[in-house]
């Protein structure tokens, strides 16, 4: 999508996913012709993104740079699956789920239910 309405947000994400599927980086003055951009948009998108520690940029060939995605490595709570002492059943479930009817579930969410309240 490159037309007239689309707003910076929207070229923001557009750079980001167009970053994202070139996993060896891509060159910066490449990047602002394959997103159909002028160069100072394009720098000022990239600034945005480096700020936010979403892609790196690095000095390479003549002038321009090679711009890289940075995956983030969220780290998840463990905490997040346990209950009180009672660690989320699906974790090491080998049942057929069917998570409205599941017993094992519900007995887990009490659980949890009570441990908020303690
Ligand atoms: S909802 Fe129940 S059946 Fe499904 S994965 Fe979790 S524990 Fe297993």
């Amino acid at each position: 999508m490159t037309n007239s309405t689309e707003d910076l947000a929207q070229k923001v994400e557009r750079a980001l996913t167009f970053i994202k599927n070139h996993p060896d980086g891509i060159i910066q003055s490449e990047l602002w012709k394959e997103l159909g951009m002028d160069s100072r948009t394009c720098s000022r998108i990239l600034k945005q993104l480096e700020d936010e520690g979403k892609i790196t940029r690095q000095a390479c060939k003549g002038s321009s740079y090679l711009v890289t995605w940075v995956k983030s490595e969220k780290k998840v709570d463990p905490m997040l699956f346990m209950a009180g002492d009672a660690l989320l059943p699906c974790v090491a479930c080998t049942e057929e789920c069917d998570v409205p009817s599941c017993k094992m579930l519900e007995d887990w969410i009490y659980e949890l239910v009570f441990a908020e309240m303690e």
